[in-house]
Parts: C-alpha cells; sequence; structure tokens
C-alpha cells in the first residue's frame, strides 16, 4: 500500500488501514478516541490551503498507519499539533490518552519549534545530528517526517520564500534522516518535492527529459520483463517482477556530483525482481547471469553486506539482446519493504509486545553497530562514509553532546556536563556576565545544574549584578565559557588597579601643589622610577597603588621627588600663615546681650562654653559679678535652676566677634595642621590660640583652637569647612 492518496483521507481510511495489522479492541478504540479528540480539538481552525486543520491530521495518521505503526503512535500522529496549536495542557493530554502518547506529542512539538534556519555555526549535518538526539525515540522521527512528508505535499500554499526556506531545511535535514533510516519511499518523496520548490527550471528539465525517452524506455523494460519472467518461469521460482524509474532528484544528483549527461543515467534501465527466499536471489541471480551477460565489477552482494540503514539486495548490471544495459535488483519482499520503509518496516507493531522506547533504541544501536563491523569489510560504498556515520552517529548523537534550546527554538549545543552558565556564554557573552539565574523548562534552577538534551533554557540578567566571580570557573564546562569569565575577571582586576593608579598620581600631584611645586615638572614616570628603589617597589603602577592605599606616605614622595626636607617647608608655610592670623586683635568682649531689669554692663560671657551670637543662651546670676551668659546646654548651669534667667542677644549692638574654641580630631597626617589653618582663614576666622596634640597609639591628632567669629552661623560655615579637611575625624566646640 502507497502512503501517498489522492482521495481526502476520512477516519475510516485510517481505521481500515489499522485494522489489517491491529485486531486489539482497545488498541483501535485508542486510534478512534484519537481521531475523534483531534477532529474536536482542531475545529474551526483552517490550513492555508482553506482546508479544515484536521485534514493535516488525518494524513499524518493515515500515513503512519500505511506504515504499520503502533496504535500509540499513530494516536500521538493524530494529537500531533493539539498541545501548541489548541492550547491542551499537557495534564488534559494525559488524562484524556496516556503519559507515553502525551510525551510522544510532547517530543514531535518540540522538535517542532527547533529552528534550524539562520543558523551560521550549525551545518546541515549538525541539525540531523540534533534532530535525531532531541527525538530520542524512532517513533517521534517517524511522526516527524510523516508530518514533514504531507506539509511539503501541501506546500504551494505558502509563500516563495517560506516554500524556499522548507524546501531547503527538508532537504538538508529531514531527507537524509529518512536515508539514513532506510525510509526511501518517504526520502524520495520528500527529496523531488523540495528539488521542485528549490530550483523548478531544473526539476522541468529533467522531468521532461524523463517523459520524452519514457515510452521507448518503458518499451525495452517490458520487453525484458517478459524475457526473465519466462527465464524465472520454466525455473519455477516464485517472482514479481517490475521496471522502476528513479526519482528525479537522484537523476539531478548524479549528474552533479558524477558529473554526467543525462543520457548517460537515463540509459540505464531499471528492473527489480522481488522474491521469496534469500537463497531464491541467487538463484536468480545464477539464472539471469547465465543468459545474460553481466558487466564485470558491478555485482554487489548487499544481502550477505547489508548498507548502513539496513539496506539488503543483490545487484547487478547486465547488456541486454539489442545491446542496452540494464540494472538488476533482486531481494526477498522483506528485503523489499526495509528498503522502501527501513526501519519502519523491522520495527513495524507486533501485536502483544509492548513498545519499550529504550529497548527499541538500544536494538537500533546494536543493529546498526553489527552493520559497522561489516562496513569495515566493504568497499567502495555508493554513498557516505559507513565507518564515519556510524562514529557520528554513536558518538556525537548519543554520547557526546547536549542539547538545549532558547524559549524561541534555537538550539545550542554543548558538551555533556555543561550548566546555565555555559549556555548564557554560549548565547552572548554579556548575557554570561550578567547572568544571575536560569529557568531550565519553566522551574528556577541554580546555576550549577546540569543540562540535558532538550531542556529548554532562558537565562535571567541584571544589570545592577557585579559579574562573574571565581566560583563560576568551577562550574562551567565550555573552554569559551572559561575563557570569557577569565577575560572578565582580569579586565576588572586591571580596572581596579588603574583607578587606584590614577588615585595615587592625584594624591602625588596635589601634594606638589600644596607645596608650591610645579607638578608637571614632576610627574614623570622616569622622575618617579629614580626613587622606587628607596621605597622598595618596582615597577610605577604597584608604586602609585602603594600611595593610594596609603602605605607609601604622600609628603615622604614628593621630600624624595624634589629632594626638599619636610620639616623645614613645613614649618616655615605653618607659621607664615599663623603669624598673619595672630596679627589680628585679640577681641574684648562688650556684652550685646540683654535682660529685662538687668543693666547690660552687668553681664558677660562664661569662658567654659563661650557663647557667640545666635546660640541658645541662658544667664547665670553670679555672686558679686553680675550675670554670666551661657549656651543653654552648657553642663556647668544644668543643676542651677534656681539662680538662672532668661537672657537673650540684643540685635541692636554693633558687631562685634565672640570667641569660640574647637577641638578637632583627626588621623595625624602631615600638613594637618597647615590644613586646618588655611580652612579658617579662608573662612575669614580669627584664630587667636592653637595647640596640636598626637596621640600616639591610634595616631590620631588632637588640635585644639580659639577662633574669633562674628555669629553662630559663621562658626557654623568653619565647622563645616574644618570637617571636610583631609583625614579630619571630628570636629566639636569645647566646654572648658
Ligand atoms: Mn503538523
Amino acid at each position: 500500500m502507497s502512503t501517498s492518496t489522492k482521495k481526502m483521507v476520512v477516519k475510516e481510511d485510517i481505521l481500515n488501514a489499522c485494522k489489517q495489522y491491529i485486531h486489539n479492541e482497545d488498541s483501535l478504540k485508542l486510534i478512534e478516541k484519537s481521531i475523534d479528540y483531534a477532529t474536536k480539538m482542531h475545529d474551526g481552525q483552517f490550513r492555508k490551503s482553506g482546508e479544515p486543520y484536521i485534514i493535516h491530521a488525518l494524513n499524518v495518521g493515515y500515513i503512519l498507519a500505511v506504515l504499520h505503526c503502533g496504535p500509540r503512535t499513530i494516536a500521538a500522529g493524530m494529537l500531533h499539533d493539539v498541545l501548541e496549536d489548541c492550547d491542551i495542557p499537557r495534564e488534559t493530554l494525559v488524562k484524556e490518552f496516556d503519559e507515553e502518547v502525551t510525551a510522544l506529542v510532547e517530543s514531535v512539538t518540540k522538535i517542532g519549534n527547533i529552528q534550524f534556519k539562520d543558523e551560521k555555526e550549525y551545518l546541515a549535518a549538525n541539525h540531523r545530528k540534533i534532530f535525531i538526539a532531541m527525538a530520542n525515540d524512532i517513533r517521534v522521527i517517524l511522526i516527524k517526517l510523516v508530518d514533514r512528508l504531507h506539509n511539503m505535499r501541501t506546500l504551494q500554499y505558502m509563500t516563495e520564500e517560506k516554500q524556499k526556506r522548507i524546501a531547503a531545511e527538508t532537504l538538508e535535514v529531514y531527507a537524509p534522516i529518512a536515508h539514513r533510516l532506510g525510509i526511501s519511499e518517504i526520502k524520495n518523496e520528500l527529496e523531488d518535492l523540495s528539488f521542485f520548490y528549490l530550483d523548478r527550471e531544473m526539476y522541468y528539465q529533467i522531468a521532461h527529459l524523463v517523459e520524452a525517452k519514457k515510452a521507448e524506455r518503458d518499451d525495452q523494460v517490458k520487453h525484458m520483463i517478459s524475457d526473465i519472467s519466462d527465464l524465472l518461469g520454466k525455473n519455477k521460482i516464485e517472482f514479481r517482477i517490475f521496471g522502476r524509474s528513479k526519482h528525479l532528484y537522484s537523476i539531478y544528483k548524479k549528474m552533479k556530483t558524477k558529473n554526467k549527461r543525462f543520457e548517460e543515467i537515463l540509459d540505464l534501465l531499471a528492473i527489480r525482481i522481488v522474491t521469496k527466499t534469500e537463497l531464491n536471489c541467487y538463484e536468480v541471480l545464477g539464472y539471469i547471469h547465465a543468459t545474460y551477460r553481466p558487466i564485470p565489477g558491478r555485482l554487489k552482494d548487499y544481502i550477505a553486506m547489508p548498507k548502513m540503514n539496513m539496506y539488503q539486495s543483490l545487484h547487478t548490471t547486465i547488456v541486454g539482446d539489442d545491446g542496452r544495459i540494464f540494472e538488476v535488483q533482486i531481494r526477498t519482499e522483506e528485503m523489499d519493504s526495509i528498503a522502501e520503509q527501513g526501519v519502519a518496516a523491522h520495527w513495524r507493531y507486533k501485536e502483544g509486545s509492548k513498545y519499550d522506547s529504550r529497548r527499541e533504541q538500544k536494538e537500533i544501536e546494536e543493529k546498526l553497530t553489527w552493520f559497522k563491523d561489516f562496513a569495515m569489510l566493504m568497499d567502495g560504498q555508493e554513498d557516505d562514509n559507513p565507518v564515519a556515520y556510524m562514529d557520528t552517529l554513536q558518538k556525537d548523537v548519543f554520547e557526546a553532546n547536549v542539547y538545549v534550546m532558547t524559549p524561541t527554538g534555537r538550539v545550542i549545543d554543548l558538551p555533556n556536563g555543561s550548566t546555565p552558565i555555559d549556555f548564557a556564554y554560549r548565547v552572548h557573552t554579556e548575557v554570561g556576565h550578567a547572568c544571575v539565574g536560569a529557568i531550565v523548562n519553566e522551574t528556577l534552577v541554580p546555576l550549577n545544574t546540569i543540562l540535558k538534551t532538550g531542556d529548554v533554557v532562558q537565562i535571567r540578567t541584571s544589570k545592577q549584578f557585579s559579574g562573574p566571580s571565581e566560583d563560576w570557573l568551577k562550574v562551567v564546562k565550555t573552554n569559551q565559557a572559561k575563557s570569557k569569565i577569565k577575560n572578565y575577571l582580569m579586565r576588572k582586576e586591571i580596572e581596579r588597579r588603574q583607578e587606584k593608579i590614577e588615585v595615587g598620581e592625584q594624591i602625588i600631584r596635589d601634594e606638589l601643589r600644596k607645596r608650591g611645586f610645579d607638578d608637571k615638572e614632576y610627574m614623570e614616570k622616569k622622575k618617579f622610577e629614580a626613587i622606587f628603589n628607596h621605597f622598595q617597589v618596582n615597577n610605577y603602577v604597584d608604586f602609585m597603588y602603594a600611595i593610594a592605599v596609603k602605605s607609601i606616605s604622600p609628603p615622604s614622595v614628593v621630600e624624595k621627588l624634589t629632594n626638599q626636607k619636610r620639616s623645614v617647608l613645613e614649618t616655615n608655610a605653618l607659621s607664615k600663615l599663623l603669624n598673619k592670623e595672630f596679627s589680628s586683635k585679640k577681641s574684648t568682649s562688650k556684652s550685646g546681650l540683654k535682660v529685662s531689669g538687668v543693666d547690660s554692663m552687668m553681664m558677660s560671657l562664661a569662658g567654659c562654653c563661650s557663647p557667640v551670637l545666635g546660640d541658645e543662651i541662658i544667664g547665670y546670676i553670679t555672686k558679686g559679678q553680675g550675670v554670666k551668659v551661657h549656651r543653654v546646654d552648657c553642663p556647668n548651669v544644668q543643676n542651677t535652676k534656681s539662680r538662672l534667667i532668661a537672657v537673650e542677644w540684643d540685635e541692636t549692638i554693633s558687631k562685634q566677634q565672640y570667641e569660640s574654641n574647637l577641638t578637632v580630631l583627626a588621623h595625624d597626617r602631615n600638613f594637618l595642621l597647615t590644613d586646618i589653618v588655611t580652612v579658617i582663614s579662608q573662612c575669614k576666622g580669627n584664630m587667636t590660640a592653637v595647640s596640636c596634640v598626637v596621640n600616639g597609639e591610634d595616631l590620631t591628632a588632637t588640635a585644639k583652637m580659639s577662633i574669633l567669629v562674628s555669629d553662630i552661623e559663621h562658626l557654623k560655615n568653619i565647622i563645616a569647612n574644618l570637617k571636610k579637611v583631609n583625614s579630619v575625624i571630628s570636629v566639636e566646640r569645647q566646654i572648658l
């Protein structure tokens, strides 16, 4: 029975095809249910051709039945588009059918989502590997091939661009897989359909030539068939004999690869004899060779030494009565069906035996391994290098790689043991660097999860992420990810060091300027090199780094660089500044205060907390010294409530200066005092006294000073600016 059909397939066609080899009621019911369910689910959906969508599913189911597939394979074929196109949740399908059927449908859907187009990094051979590895079950491959076959048969409704893309993919991926599995019936049709859409002109040209020679050739073949029939009939051998035509694409391919003219290829007339037993095959060969002259070197015994895809047959080439050359194939019925349907024929559904996909898979592998041993003995294979083919199939597909997908169906192949981080780096370097999480098959997983073939992987990224760490190197498998992570870490380290170098350079530049040197004159690598020894560093980078992290003191560098003595310089600069400050007169405070009923002349500011204009104040009535005015928070007046009296600043009194005492705590460094004096001077504060002590234990310095300020705002401004001085920890007003 042929898989192709001109008339519309209906439910009964499938059931009738099934009943030829399936008799179990439950099995037939399962198939019928899948037909009804798919019909219901696809109701209202239409194909590009305008046909109801179910027509496609019915054809797929029918072809699978013709190939004698098992009930679940047919059911899955019927349902192959419902998960995706009808939004049926997986659980529903499991409930309606079973886990096995659902898993088949899922796999078919997954393969359908692979994008084979526009992937320069993958050759067609990789696509085929991916396809087979993803399917992981011979039944899934069969359903997908049949699905593609029907889509190719109805490709005329697509846009030309789509036709070409699908045809190319079919020729590169699907047809070779059909060939490898020995399903030449499907392979030939896929090839001719693809050929038609890819190169219509050439297709018609060859078709025309074939047609033109057809009558003549048919005559010659008919003649030979009748002669051979007589010969075999006389010898009482059961047989079928028929002429066969090469399909158009194979003629085209032979013309191209063997560089032969059309006539040379078509001149070969082909006849096939199908008989009962293996022994019959050799008998037939003997009679033919005894009658017709065989062309030397053209006898091939694929019965004793089958081809990689399980193909078995005897091939010979003979010269006919009139000098015409005939290719003759001799084989048994079983060999013939394997030649047409390959694994589909070999693993035909047998009732009563449960399908175990793992066992079947193993059987295929073993079978193919067995073929491999024979392949070693064979010479001059027609096409394909069988050894290389087996290596590819065995090592690459089943062992070495895992094939995972992006949510959009892009396939990423990775070595076994790869993690989502490997995946992320394969997608894009920046995706790798920003990778913070992974979702595999819709579940959030740790980044060290080992990926499996068929996993759909999605990477979560974050711009806030600090980037890859050393730990990642232990988790990743691919060299690509490893080197990208290493590069990243190295670049970060260089950046970090570069920043430090810039900080170090700025510190030295500032130090030079502060001391009145021209920084441009000294900021030269050569000049620094001369003092490396003194600081026990070997290079510029280490040197600046050490300055930036404060393990080398900037003044000592400047001193060395300029050959100047620091102590002298500092003393000079400080005294110069201080002299200027001390030159301003020490103010005598007039009161500037008022209190109701008290003579302002009786009031004076307390020396302990030194209030300045604007401070919140309180008066303390002394014995014989009038009213002493304190800041309200002065500890000295906290427990003396009975003697306190409210006072306020007298704004009308002319401006005067107020003395304030400050304590500055800082990390000790050179020129600390100079910087403090400079700031106070810049803030227009008059310094009247200063002292500084260094605490040797924690290397802090405490500077105490008296400053004349005009009011609290002025004081606040000075304090704020002092706090900004490098290495200053705190600035407090003193309470004496
Ligand atoms: Mn489909």
